[in-house]
């Protein structure tokens, strides 16, 4: 989920905040009106026809919108003083600026945030009638950098045996709204808009942004939800917004490989592969999908990446598990398989959670393996786990929905302690 991040003493001191529920599911009235947030230029173009703004102004208002929504992150139409006050009571009047409301946070010991999510908008659109959902959203911070791992599904359709998400029944895609809503609402929270108050509880890093990076690997498939994502991540990107540049973007696919060209053309993010095995037998059972994409097709794909160069590779990550893809010989036949591809290997110590069959490889097993990979000229950094106490790690996300009880929860957190 993130880049290895050195803990610092004041990280390892502050204890971790408890889960604190702010508005009880049985409160929660949908809204009725629907938000703005996660449309593009064109929409709010065809939005202010709509609200008949003579032609001759759309160009102009939306860049303004634009401006207040994107830039500034403005929740409420009032204070765009550009804007006439008769547009400004319009808009109001017909819709709101909300993101998905943040219900819950914690606070890791690693100064990682999870907010627990409720995605707005149930009053229309694919949640319609339905009970609200909620998704997970984790913020992780480093002295330089700060990322956040972003959901693009509830729940998942594909079912990899090490993830606790590909566990859970509900599934549904999210809009570009909700995808792009969940970067507003960690900024909001983190206090990152201009002339923001940033948290005094939390690590954030050095710069003048609190999120500098957005990894597209919370919870669902983002290749399976391509448009919404496509989208969202064009409205993340635009310079003259919310601005985290492609190249600070990175989606991660379990190997949808008719999706894969199509990243590098229509959304030009940076490309992560979850791979964790070099046999098609064993990656079958891992991950599932190998049945229908196996090895040798997802690999094809990833050489003819748009824009693969050395300056930008492939992420390729690796689960490491005990006993079961975590061999000499397994490290050595993954860097003959990724021969003549510009790539990084990411290790990724497996994150237990309550029911999983597997076990984390032993950490000597681990750095053997890394230096396979190290010898064989890549970087082959190990992902340390970030907010496993609040199950915030890679595979951990299982929106509160679903729920865990206090006992899974107890015993997933003494699962994590032991390392
Ligand atoms: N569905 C996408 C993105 C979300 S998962 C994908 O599979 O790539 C993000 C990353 O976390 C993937 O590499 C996934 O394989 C990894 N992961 C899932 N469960 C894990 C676990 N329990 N421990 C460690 N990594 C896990
Ligand atoms: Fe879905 Fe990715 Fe989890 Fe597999 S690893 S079940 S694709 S979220």
């Amino acid at each position: 989920m993130a880049e290895p991040a050195p803990m610092t003493a004041a990280m390892e001191m502050k204890p971790a905040s408890a889960f604190v529920e702010k508005t009880p599911l049985e409160r929660y009235v949908a809204p009725v009106k629907p938000s703005l947030v996660g449309l593009s230029r064109a929409d709010l173009t065809d939005l202010l026809a709509r609200l008949g703004v003579p032609q001759a102004q759309r160009k102009m208002r939306v860049q303004q919108l634009w401006h207040w929504i994107y830039f500034r992150g403005f929740t409420a139409f009032d204070a765009m003083s550009s804007l006439s006050k008769e547009l400004r009571a319009l808009l109001a009047a017909h819709y709101t600026l909300e993101r998905p409301e943040v219900v819950a946070e914690q606070v890791s010991v690693d100064g990682t945030r999870k907010w627990l999510l409720r995605l707005p908008g149930e009053a229309q659109g694919p949640g319609l009638g339905e009970r609200p959902h909620e998704i997970e959203c984790v913020y992780i911070p480093d002295s330089e950098r700060g990322t956040l791992c972003v959901s693009s599904q509830v729940g998942c359709t594909l079912n990899c045996t090490f993830c606790h998400t590909g566990t859970q029944r509900l599934v549904r895609n999210l809009t570009a709204g909700e995808i792009v809503g969940q970067v507003m609402a960690a900024r909001d929270r983190l206090g990152d808009w201009p002339g923001g108050v940033r948290p005094h509880d939390g690590v954030v890093p050095s710069g003048d942004r609190c999120i500098t990076n957005i990894v597209m690997m919370g919870m669902g498939e983002p290749l399976y939800n391509f448009d919404a994502v496509r989208d969202a991540l064009a409205i993340v990107a635009d310079g003259e917004g919310i601005a985290i540049s492609k190249r600070r973007i990175t989606l991660s696919t379990s190997g949808v490989v008719p999706n894969i060209a199509r990243t590098g053309a229509e959304i030009g993010c940076m490309l992560a592969v979850s791979l964790h095995a070099v046999r098609d037998e064993l990656r079958n059972e891992l991950v599932p999908l190998n049945r229908k994409y196996p090895i040798a097709d997802l690999l094809e794909a990833c050489r003819t990446y748009p824009g693969l160069s050395n300056a930008k590779r492939i992420t390729f990550e690796y689960v490491m598990l005990k006993g079961v893809n975590d061999s000499i010989d397994e490290a050595k036949a993954l860097v003959r398989l990724l021969k003549g591809i510009p790539a990084k290997i990411n290790l990724i110590p497996f994150n237990p959670w309550p029911g999983s069959r597997y076990e984390c490889s032993d950490w000597e097993q681990i750095e053997k393996f890394s230096q396979v990979v190290f010898d064989a000229g890549y970087a082959s950094p190990v992902r340390t786990p970030r907010g496993r106490d609040i199950l915030a790690a890679c595979g951990q996300l299982k929106s509160a929905t679903e729920k865990l009880s206090a006992r899974e929860r107890m015993a997933l957190r003494a699962m994590s302690m032991v390392e």
